[in-house]
Parts: structure tokens; C-alpha cells; sequence
């Protein structure tokens, strides 16, 4: 089975392109790489890019045929398309391009002059309903949101189903109409004559994708594609706890699906906007706290700011030494399930001035003696 190609990117415009876009990428496109312009082993590539751009052009500047992609993501079961183009020495089809497209489906599929037909693949007609795509976004939180939790108002483009056709793809009203390339069987037949014989191609209708009638009016609104491009908005609710790169799943917030499958996901990466120092583990809250040397001796207390916004008093007790720490119970994160809060940790870190007054220095001169210090 060939890959499924994408022809917007094939022509490398969006999928709301114009008919006149589309023309001018075509145009451009097929300059470019025409095998003509190329020599050696880029020419190799050139004709199958020069081929892929033919059969994404021929698919997307037809209506019918650009709403049936648009819709089931192919035309037809997967049918590679033969596309001839005249080069500078003969024409049309080379063996090695039928060689190449038929060894590609099947060996047994390939007769030489007998007069046998390929078995084809038919599809049963049947939609197949496809999940729409999720999306990711990004909100930004404050560091004091993280206590709280917060709805936050996202806005973001999406595709919803389209109301018109209620994603149909088919104006309301229409009728479906007989299959004008395989007049209804639903199978398209091709003979090509060479040396070696006939080959006979029989493939499923890339127009009805074997269903052997269509739409006899594609929906106007979205032109058969069944969803529609919005700017919507929507409240997600970030519950307190949250980390930097969490991720939050909002059910059904993404994309349409095609022909009733179901709406795809919305994923929403939240960052943290850090405007203060601390360190986060797990629920506790590590946080450096300066405390004077005299206050580590004679104990005290302190006053620390958490990026909550709240004042914790910390109770030094006297002899607290450089980077003890001192755990505050409660005052740390709220758990992202439970709601209940982790731990203030405290780093202590012991200041010692550089500089002391006159007066301080001699009543340390003091101390120095009661405490038998050389100085
Ligand atoms: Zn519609
Ligand atoms: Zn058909």
C-alpha cells in the first residue's frame, strides 16, 4: 500500500489555501522540478517530486475531488496516481516508471501479454471515523497561583464540526449522485498497451473511494470537510500544586474528528513564572534564610516571605548552627490531589558582618576573653 501523502504540504500551502494559491504553488513548483532541470541522481528525485506535485495539484485544484481528501484523507483506497509528463527525449511513460508502480503493489499483479486482470482492492464505502487531533497550549502562572490553584481563560484555534452539514461534509439536501469516473461500479479499469503486452490496471475509484456515488453537493460552509477552523475560548481549571511543566488534559478540547469521531484533546503546559528564590521538593518548600550570628547563638526568631504572598515567623532556638534546618509544618506547596500543604523547610544561614562599630567590637573583645579565645 503506497504512503499516504500529504498534498498540502506536497504544494506547501495551508489547508485553507485558495484555488489561486494553489495555481501559483503548482506553477511555481512544477519549474522547479521539472526533470528536464535536473541531471544525474537528482533527476531520479526531481520525477518523483515532479510526480507528487502533479497528483497533489490534480487532487486539490478539483473541488470534488479536494473535499473527498479533505474528508477521508485520501482520494480513493490509496491509489498511486500515473502521472505522464514529456520529457526532451520521447515522452510519455518509461517502462521503469509502470515497472516501478506496479512492483510496488504486487508481482503476482503483473501479466505479461495476456489478458488478465490485476485483482483490486475494494473498499466497503464505509466512513471511517477518525479521532480529531489533540492540541497543546501554554499558560503562565504566577508563583503565588500555585497556592491557590486558578481558572484560567485560554483562547486558542481549533476545528469544530460544522454546524451546517453537522459534519457531514454534504449541503443539507443534497442528494448523492452516480460517480462520474466509474459510472457507479465503483472501480476504475485502465488498459496500457507496450512490447511486453497489455497491463491492465483495475483499482478501486479514487474519486467515490469505491463507493460509486458522491456527494451531488459538497457542504458550502466547509466545504466537505466536515469542521470548520474557530478562534475559541475555554476556562481551565489549573488546581493548586502545580509544577513548572506540568501538564493538564482537558477531554474533547481539541480538534473535530472526521466523518463522527470524536473530538481530540486539549493538553495545557503550565510554566511558572519565578520571581523569587526557593527550591521545590515535592510538596516542601526549601527556602535560604539569613539569620544574624547573635540571634544563632541567643536564639530568636525570623520573619520569611513565601512566594504565596504569606509571612511565616520562624523560631530560631538558641545554638542553631550554619545551614541547619528548621521545618515549618503546613507551610510548604498544597499537594496537587490532596490540597494539603507540604513543609516550610528553612536553610539557616548564619550572617556574619564584615564590619562591626566601634562599641561592638570591644564587647566582643569581652566575649573573647570570658570564652578564653586567642585574638
Ligand atoms: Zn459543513
Ligand atoms: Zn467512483
Amino acid at each position: 500500500m503506497p504512503v499516504k501523502k500529504d498534498y498540502y504540504e506536497i504544494l506547501g500551502v495551508s489547508k485553507n489555501a485558495s484555488d489561486d494559491e494553489i495555481k501559483a504553488a503548482y506553477k511555481k513548483l512544477v519549474k522547479e522540478w521539472h526533470p528536464d532541470r535536473h541531471t544525474g541522481d537528482k533527476k531520479k528525485i526531481a520525477e518523483q517530486k515532479f510526480k507528487d506535485i502533479q497528483e497533489a495539484y490534480e487532487v486539490l485544484s478539483d473541488p470534488q475531488k479536494r473535499a473527498m481528501y479533505d474528508k477521508f484523507g485520501y482520494v480513493g483506497e490509496g491509489i498511486p496516481y500515473n502521472y505522464e509528463y514529456t520529457t526532451s527525449s520521447g515522452g510519455g511513460f518509461g517502462f521503469e516508471d509502470i515497472f516501478k508502480d506496479f512492483f510496488n503493489d504486487d508481482i503476482f499483479n503483473i501479466f505479461f501479454g495476456n489478458q488478465r486482470t490485476q485483482s483490486s482492492q475494494r473498499v466497503s464505502g464505509k466512513r471511517v471515523p477518525k479521532r480529531g487531533e489533540d492540541i497543546n497550549i501554554e499558560v503562565t502562572l504566577n508563583e503565588a497561583d500555585v497556592f491557590t490553584g486558578k481558572d484560567v481563560t485560554v483562547e486558542y484555534d481549533r476545528y469544530e464540526e460544522c454546524a451546517h452539514c453537522h459534519g457531514e461534509g454534504v449541503e443539507p439536501g443534497s442528494k448523492w449522485v452516480t460517480c462520474s469516473k466509474c459510472h457507479g461500479t465503483g472501480v476504475v479499469r485502465e488498459e496500457r498497451r507496450t512490447p511486453f503486452g497489455v497491463f491492465i490496471n483495475q483499482y478501486t475509484c479514487d474519486v467515490c473511494g469505491g463507493r460509486g456515488s458522491v456527494p451531488g453537493e459538497v457542504c458550502h460552509e466547509c466545504r466537505g470537510a466536515g469542521r470548520i477552523r474557530k478562534r475559541v475560548s475555554t476556562v481551565v481549571n489549573i488546581p493548586a500544586g502545580v509544577e513548572n511543566g506540568s501538564v493538564i488534559r482537558v477531554p474533547r478540547k481539541g480538534n473535530a474528528g472526521i466523518n463522527g469521531g470524536e473530538y481530540g484533546d486539549l493538553y495545557v503546559h503550565v510554566n511558572i513564572r519565578k520571581t523569587s528564590e526557593y527550591k521545590r521538593e515535592g510538596d516542601d518548600i526549601i527556602i535560604d534564610v539569613p539569620v544574624d550570628y547573635v540571634t544563632a547563638i541567643l536564639g530568636g526568631s525570623v520573619t520569611v516571605n513565601l512566594p504565596s504572598g504569606e509571612f511565616v515567623e520562624v523560631e530560631i532556638p538558641s545554638g542553631t548552627q550554619p545551614n541547619e534546618k528548621i521545618i515549618v509544618k503546613g507551610k510548604g506547596f498544597p499537594n496537587l490531589r490532596s490540597g494539603k500543604r507540604g513543609n516550610l523547610v528553612a536553610n539557616i544561614v548564619v550572617k556574619i558582618p564584615k564590619r562591626v562599630s566601634h562599641k561592638e567590637k570591644e564587647l566582643l573583645k569581652e566575649i573573647a576573653k570570658e570564652r578564653g579565645v586567642r585574638i
